[in-house]
């Protein structure tokens, strides 16, 4: 048994032990959930945003990713499930003071507090590490911890006011059973919202052919409208063609006016008149001052055009 130095090998040398099973540090792990985007695996920074299972992302790595759902990237499976923007919420969260991020260690030379959390709950305070069990609210996307939620009951959001109610509360990085039970939901709003939308279609159709039918009752008022207002004189000058009243009402009358009055009228009244209109959008038409002219100005024998009225 001997080597050829001749040295004798001791027992561990030649019987293996049996092997070591690689733990991975359940803390750090979910330590990295709260830390790191669940798709692109970088820093989690804002604007960060939810989907409806409770996990959190960059969202520019959610944009890219809807951009460009071919590309081979790893994690996708992790965003099977978002199909546009709208599938996930932006969240509104509160900076833990005590967390100064990559400003302290910016030189990379000292200890980097791996416990400190970047943010924390508004109400108790509680850091946001995985430690600690969050939710967000689906309806303003504000962070709270359980223990605010289960201490203050309430039926609007400590933060920013908005009502919600028990099914707008989604975990964040919550356990395997209770992702579960969100994937249920999830489908669940997704199969509701699938069979309104098509009642909702149908109806739409319905009522835009009543609307065709009232739009076609109107049609025949429509010509002697125009008439009265070449009627009443050159359409160019405007204001005295109006039905409005004159120049000297306040911007918000007109502003009802213009929110009362049909298609037809709208398109009488002069744009010159138009309060809420720049000087320079004004100046684009025929009818401003600057593009009239005096008699001098202008040459006897020009035809006279159309488009000066
Ligand atoms: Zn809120």
């Amino acid at each position: 048994m001997g080597c050829d130095g001749g040295t004798i090998p001791k027992r561990h040398e030649l019987v293996k032990g049996p092997k070591k099973v690689e733990k991975v540090d359940k803390n750090a792990e979910l330590a990295a959930k709260w830390k790191y985007c669940a798709l692109s695996q970088e820093k989690l920074k804002r604007p960060i945003v939810a989907c409806e299972l409770g996990r959190l992302y960059n969202k520019d790595a959610i944009i890219e990713y809807l951009l460009d759902k071919s590309a081979e990237r790893p994690n996708t499976e992790v965003v099977a499930h978002i199909r546009s923007l709208k599938d996930v919420k932006e969240l509104n969260l509160t900076d833990n003071p005590a967390w100064e991020g990559e400003r302290r260690n910016i030189k990379g030379d000292c200890y980097e507090d791996m416990h400190l959390a970047m943010f924390i709950c508004p109400v108790v305070g509680l850091e946001m590490s995985g430690k600690h069990k969050f939710f967000f609210l689906q309806t303003c996307g504000c962070v709270f911890s359980e223990r605010a939620l289960r201490e203050v009951k309430t039926v609007i959001c400590h933060k920013c006011g908005d009502p919600f109610q028990e099914e707008d509360l989604v975990v964040l990085n919550g356990t395997k059973e209770e992702v579960e039970t969100l994937q249920k939901a999830m489908e669940e709003r997704r199969s509701k919202a699938k069979t309104a939308k098509k009642s909702k279609k149908s109806k739409d159709t319905k009522v835009s052919k009543t609307q065709d039918s009232a739009e076609s009752c109107k049609l025949p008022q429509n010509p002697s409208e125009s008439k009265s207002a070449s009627e009443n004189g050159e359409g160019s000058s405007g204001s005295s063609s109006d039905s409005a009243p004159g120049p000297s009402t306040s911007g918000e009358s007109l502003k009802t006016l213009k929110a009362t009055a049909g298609p037809f009228t709208g398109s009488k009244r002069s744009i010159q008149d138009m309060k809420d209109k720049s000087e320079a959008f004004k100046s684009l038409f025929t009818s401003h001052s600057s593009a009239k002219r005096t008699k001098d100005q202008t040459s006897n024998w020009v035809t006279h055009t159309p488009y000066h009225f």
